[in-house]
């Protein structure tokens, strides 16, 4: 898990640092006697770059970053400031076509995003609330552009403002590229996958992915590793899916391609996405195989909630073609899908448990 979130660190869908870790992968599991298949495919996705600048009644040049999926703009107006960007800090008037200057913290990016649009802004500055710049992500389109800013500019921001009225200049460009990204493969040597267990290893932009999803693929590596070959274990395949944040494209592309060359379809799959922190186990999917594996999970003492479908993730594209699938996982991660998914907050101890029950679950489904 160190060498993904730690030394590879944050591996967004298509970047050299996503096929980085498809390789360390694929490495691992070679060396643990698996034929080892890099499927490639193509990914889209969208580089976004941002300009801030005062113009008036000084002119001085920012340095900004774009939130992820930012709407792109060029607006030039008024600066206003908005507190942490909740609906009271913005005035009862509106900000009518002005800059809502926000501070981080409190609200996610996207609600102070929200809030200033529906408080007519017509773009957004946030800036951070500790030292150094960030960079955030929306989760969804904006419908105003959206920038980061360090604490130190955003501070000189607002002493600016309380000097008197201040015009800046923003924009936000947004352009489309093209990239690889792959799944990687693991199969026994000579057989079938009947059983297959998953975990994606990309991860979003904004942060090191250690929980989201470092913690599934090393203890999809831990599994692969334990299992032993030679001991007539059949039949379990290993797949680490890519893009999964950019809407679960690997996954899908694996489902496509089994389904297309009219491969035997398994009979089961089980996704790790986020197994190392949080307070509860979760398992969700397919009725009959989250019940067995639940009963599995409540011999091995670890009290597990069987919770209804709501979580996206790679087990989906299982689901969504008829084969059963299934996702293990802890979904209370306060820092889900930021910069602090780090490594240190993953607790090994939980990684474990996974490991156990998943091995557990596929030896009760290869004796049914
Ligand atoms: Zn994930």
């Amino acid at each position: 898990m160190l060498v993904l979130a730690e030394d590879i660190g944050s591996r967004p869908a298509g970047s050299p640092a996503e096929r980085q870790a498809a390789q360390y992968i694929s490495h691992q599991l070679a060396t643990y006697g698996y034929e080892t298949q890099v499927e490639e495919f193509s990914v889209e996705y969208y580089v976004e770059e941002a300009g801030l600048e005062v113009v008036s009644p000084i002119s001085l040049s920012l340095s900004p970053g774009a939130l992820r999926l930012s709407a792109a703009g060029e607006v030039t107006a008024e600066l206003a400031a908005a507190g942490l960007g909740r609906p009271e800090d913005f005035p009862p008037e509106g900000l009518k076509d002005r800059i809502a200057l926000i501070e981080r913290g409190d609200l996610s990016f996207a609600d102070k995003v929200a809030n200033a649009n529906a408080a007519d802004a017509a773009a957004v500055v946030i800036y951070n609330n500790a030292e150094g710049p960030f960079q955030g992500d929306l989760q969804a389109e904006s419908a105003i552009p959206a920038v980061s800013l360090s604490q130190a500019e955003g501070g000189q921001l607002q002493t600016l403002l309380e000097e008197g009225p201040l015009t800046v200049r923003l924009f936000v460009q947004s352009t489309q590229e093209t990239s690889t990204s792959q799944n990687i493969i693991g199969r026994p040597p000579e057989d079938d996958c009947q059983l297959i267990v998953g975990a994606h290893y990309d991860s979003v932009a904004a942060g090191p992915g250690a929980n989201d999803n470092a913690s599934g693929s090393a203890t999809l590596l831990e599994i692969a590793r334990v299992l032993d070959l030679s001991d007539g274990e059949q039949g379990v395949c290993f797949v680490a899916f890519g893009s999964e944040e950019t809407g679960l494209l690997g996954s899908r592309h694996f489902v496509a391609t089994l389904i297309s060359q009219d491969e035997p379809s398994p009979q089961a799959m089980i996704n790790l996405d986020m197994v190392g922190v949080g307070d509860e186990w979760h398992i969700m999917g397919s009725t009959s195989l989250a019940e067995k594996t639940a009963q599995v999970a409540t011999a091995l003492g670890l009290d597990p909630l069987l919770t209804e479908p709501h979580f996206s993730s790679d087990h989906l594209s299982f689901t969504d073609a008829g084969i059963p699938a299934i996702l293990i996982h802890r979904f209370e991660d306060p820092r889900y899908h930021t910069e602090s998914d780090r490594a240190e907050f993953v607790e090994p101890q939980l990684l474990e448990e996974a490991a156990k029950l998943t091995l557990l679950a596929l030896a009760e489904l290869a004796g049914s």
